[in-house]
């Protein structure tokens, strides 16, 4: 049965098999790639990135930052590039019709077809996909770190990552995710976008969105799925360490707050780029092939420092029509603690603002700074005493990065040898 993505196209795994893979990479000119190029080579080869079969040509970059869609008309708010410098170009004899064997980690990883070299001015790209051009904004700080030419071209992947065993039951590409879905019999799938360790208030917007999801369904059982989806790549000092993210995720269900007939915990490799709304957008796009047909928006998505309105995410996501995003937007207000009520409530529900206390990311920080069990309004004991566990098996002591997290983390993935 084909399965349809985004943009009304079919998921395809660009994926060769062991003996097409080594018979197709000999001879190839080795080049090797960065972090943030293998991940979006896993992407676009597993179908988080369908309609797209690779990197872009020009006309695809023009028209999603003049126009936020592709050339097509598909709707793609941001540009998905492969960079190389003319030294580089030249070095490698990279010309228009030829082929370049990506590698990583000092192994094959995918071939790309180089079907265009292009360039592109990075004032014009950074200020129509990041409202700014600023150095200050991580994104475009990132986004102007490109050297100057761009390869368009499609690519097909060589060689599988092997996939960290602590991650690895959260690896779940586009196929295999709607396979899941299929057998759970959810009729709607809410995703959840984080890179956090969840404290209640987290988990009382998954349980809010997931009643917003049920909607008018039928009650007879169960049919309605959050879909924890976090974010993994590039980490900044401070961050959550990933394992601490993706096993307190899981421990929500795991302890029973959720459960197997309505939650998942899974993962998408993607360097953010803070780009606020059109990182919304973009969101919502790869959920669309994760086969979600909810996606929850809280304030300031993706967004960094005060570069965007809080809500002008849900703005931009409220101005597609549905049959050119077929995902509804799922906007969510803030859950606190009221201690007169004695639970977790919502902004929008009762009535005693002055005794209410915010889940700051302050507060929350100094409650996993200080190791001390808080109490389960606030974080449930379960997550706690595994955030700790993470700390110690992980991340050096920490739950949060710190440079020593990031010199000697285990990757969470490897591209093996060839064969
Ligand atoms: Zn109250």
């Amino acid at each position: 049965m084909a399965e349809i993505g985004h943009g009304g196209k079919e998921i395809v795994e660009r994926i060769l098999p062991p003996g097409e893979a080594a018979r197709a990479v000999e001879g190839l000119t080795p080049y090797p790639v960065r972090d943030q190029i293998a991940n979006e080579v896993i992407d676009i080869a597993y179908g988080w990135f369908t309609p797209l079969e690779g990197f872009m040509g020009r006309a695809d970059a023009d028209s999603v930052i003049r126009k936020m869609e592709l050339a097509d008309g598909t709707v793609w708010s941001i540009p998905i590039v492969f960079d190389m410098s003319e030294a580089e170009i030249a070095e490698y004899g990279v010309k228009e019709g030829g082929r370049l064997l990506l590698t990583y980690q000092g192994n094959p990883l995918a071939i790309l077809d180089v079907e265009e070299i292009w360039t592109y001015d990075m004032e014009e790209m950074c200020t129509a996909i990041f409202g700014t051009a600023e150095m200050k904004h991580p994104g475009v700080a990132r986004t102007c770190g490109y050297k100057e030419k761009f390869i368009g071209g499609k690519v097909t992947l060589v060689n599988r990552p092997r996939i960290n065993p602590v991650f690895e039951p959260y690896f779940i590409p586009p196929l295999e995710m709607r396979r899941r879905f299929r057998e759970k019999g959810w009729a709607a799938i809410v995703v959840h976008q984080t890179r956090n360790v969840p404290h209640t208030g987290h988990e009382w917007l998954m349980k809010g969105a997931w009643a917003q999801a049920y909607g008018g369904l039928p009650i007879e059982r169960p049919m309605v799925g959050v879909l924890v989806n976090a974010i993994i790549g590039q980490k900044r000092k401070g961050d959550y360490i990933d394992e601490a993210i993706i096993l307190c995720q899981d421990e929500l269900r795991k302890a029973g707050y959720f459960g197997d007939h309505n939650h998942m915990t899974s993962l998408t490799f993607w360097d953010m780029r803070y780009a606020g709304p059109k990182e919304a957008v973009f969101h919502a796009c790869i959920r669309v092939n994760l086969g979600c047909t909810h996606h929850m928006y809280g304030r300031d998505h993706a967004g960094v420092g005060d570069y965007y309105d809080p809500y002008d995410a849900h703005r931009l996501l409220q101005s597609i029509p549905k049959e050119k995003l077929n995902i509804t937007p799922v906007y969510s207000m803030n859950w606190l603690y009221c201690p007169h009520c004695g639970e977790i409530t919502s902004e929008g529900l009762c009535n005693h603002k002055s005794e209410w206390q915010k889940f700051s990311g302050t507060l929350i920080r100094s409650i996993v700074m200080d190791g001390v069990k808080p109490p389960r309004l606030i974080f449930r004991p379960e997550v706690f005493d595994l955030v700790m566990e993470c700390a110690d098996r992980y991340g050096f002591g920490s739950p949060f990065v710190t440079d020593e997290y990031l010199a000697k983390r285990t990757p969470v993935f490897t591209i093996p040898p060839l064969g």
